[in-house]
């Protein structure tokens, strides 16, 4: 069976996978959604005899029709591999009550590297099925995170340029020294004199400007970009979701069939996205339980049916869900609009207009399978201190949001379902946050006597990741004005 994909905004044109992994947006600015939802064909119990790989391929296979499957093993062998530091990839670890599934043994720590690693060869495999001869040339605005695990995961993939734009002030030092030891000769990091806004607002006019896009093509290089919204890294996040199913089955933690709950902390909608089209292949999954932070626009949607961004934007402790506009929730939109895109369309043209938006009360209907709240800063950090203090286990600030988050559920529903919590991020990521939530004295310690900290108290080995940043040459030391980011770029793929 070929699986098309259409636009949230369109009038029914089809692409293929591959198309729309290439375009990762629509034109008409909508996002890809499948124009049918497949079913999972294996049985749970070939599942659990599977390893991440088997069982990636199983479901990948289901969405990207246009791939061989020697082109998707391929994919798959490149991406799962010892760049996770555990063979299982995705470990369950039971604690409290709870699953959690540990989604940051990849290069980053952090739950983006389950797709960025296997984003770039989805891309190369997409640009040659489609006989694209161009190198694709990534172009990433980023405030942290996003921009290392991007270039992480396309550090020499050959075929593939990345460059990446950071705030030179607005990223923690951490971050800077992540991004500016970042090795492969297809990379490229700049610090702008400007805010993450500038940043993105640049790499923007670059993506529009046909110009641009024509001198590139002369040069034999197009733009592409690793966004969220790319159905090439939502596919492989639905991955994780079965393989923790048919880990539970295997460890007689559940019985086949059972139904789980699902919690995930959420930011642009993408990971609990992912959760629900598990769901829909049929993985039995009862609520999908979305944990917001202080910035709790979801919740509030939830709860009331009307998504509202015209509020404050508060920092906090978990970064990575400081979002007022979760774009992937348009994909939800028009679901429960009936796959009705000018329904959608409409509502998206009143979120960026009048900064707000009502689903009907029709639509709310199909809101039954979600459950929405959120944990403020101080519940955040008591979630990681009575974690470690009633088990050992040490969680980062957005799995602890999610933790939190559960607890609520529980208590408002009495819901005693095994749960799985998506567990976002290590807590070497956050050492500061995490320490400090267990221990105020820590805050006296620098980042490396914090790290070291956390490996007693945790009893983990450090991560690779941590470990390079202490010594790691620094590689890129490339600054520019907001106005010379175009000329930068053309600089380095060497256009006149
Ligand atoms: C990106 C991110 C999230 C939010 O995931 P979404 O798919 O954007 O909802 C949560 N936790 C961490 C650590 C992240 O990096």
């Amino acid at each position: 069976m070929n699986l098309t994909y259409t636009s949230t905004r369109g009038h029914g044109e089809t692409v293929t996978a591959s198309q729309a992994i290439l375009k990762g947006l629509a034109d008409d600015g909508g996002l890809f959604v499948p124009t049918s939802l497949p079913k999972l064909e294996v049985s749970v119990e070939k599942l659990a005899g599977m390893s991440y790989q088997e069982v990636a391929y199983e479901v990948m296979k289901l969405f990207l029709t246009d791939f061989t499957e020697e082109e998707l093993k391929r994919c798959i062998a490149n991406a799962y591999d010892s760049k996770f530091d555990t063979e299982v990839i995705a470990p369950l670890v039971q604690a409290d009550g709870a699953y959690f599934l540990e989604l940051f043994h990849g290069n980053t720590i952090a739950f983006k590297d389950m797709a960025l690693s296997i984003l770039p060869h989805l891309m190369t495999t997409a640009a040659k099925k489609n006989h694209v001869d161009n190198e694709i040339v990534i172009l990433t605005a980023t405030s942290g995170d996003t921009g290392k695990a991007a270039m992480a995961g396309f550090a020499d993939v050959p075929g593939t340029r990345i460059i990446v734009f950071y705030p030179k002030d607005g990223v923690s030092p951490v971050q800077e020294k992540q991004m500016v030891t970042q090795k492969g000769d297809n990379t490229f990091v700049v610090g702008i004199k400007g805010n993450f806004d500038d940043a993105q607002t640049g790499v923007k006019k670059m993506f529009n400007d046909q110009k641009l896009a024509k001198e590139l093509d002369g040069a034999g290089f197009q733009f592409s970009s690793a966004n969220s919204i790319n159905i090439g890294r939502l596919v492989p996040q639905i991955v994780y979701y079965v393989y923790a199913y048919a880990t539970l089955v295997k460890n007689e933690q559940i019985k086949n069939g059972e139904l789980i709950n699902i919690t995930v902390p959420t930011g642009n909608f993408g990971n609990i996205l992912a959760a629900y089209y598990a769901k829909l292949i049929g993985l039995p999954i009862d609520k999908l339980i979305c944990a917001s932070n202080t910035n709790k626009v979801l919740f509030d949607f939830f709860t009331t049916g009307t998504y509202d961004k015209k509020r404050e934007f508060t920092v906090t402790s978990s970064p990575s869900m400081d979002i007022l506009i979760s774009s992937n929730l348009e994909r939800l939109i028009y679901r429960i609009a009936g796959n009705d895109a000018e329904k959608n369309a409409a509502m998206m043209q009143a979120l960026s207009g009048e900064g707000e938006y009502t689903i009907t009360e029709e639509m709310k209907a199909g809101l039954t399978d979600f459950y929405g709240n959120y944990a403020d800063e101080k519940e955040t950090a008591e979630a990681i201190k009575n974690l470690y203090e009633n088990t050992g286990y040490v969680i980062d600030t957005h799995t602890a949001v999610a933790a939190s988050v559960y607890k609520k559920y529980v208590a408002d529903t009495k819901d005693a379902k095994p749960t799985v919590i998506a567990s976002t991020a290590s807590p070497y990521k956050f050492a500061r946050s995490v320490m400090t939530a267990i221990d105020k004295k820590y805050d006296a310690l620098d980042e490396f006597e914090l790290v070291d900290e956390l490996v007693k108290l945790s009893n983990t080995p450090e991560p690779e990741a941590v470990k390079e940043i202490r010594t790691a040459p620094v590689r890129h030391n490339n600054i520019c004005a907001v106005d010379a980011m175009e000329a930068t770029v053309k600089q380095w793929l060497g256009i006149q």
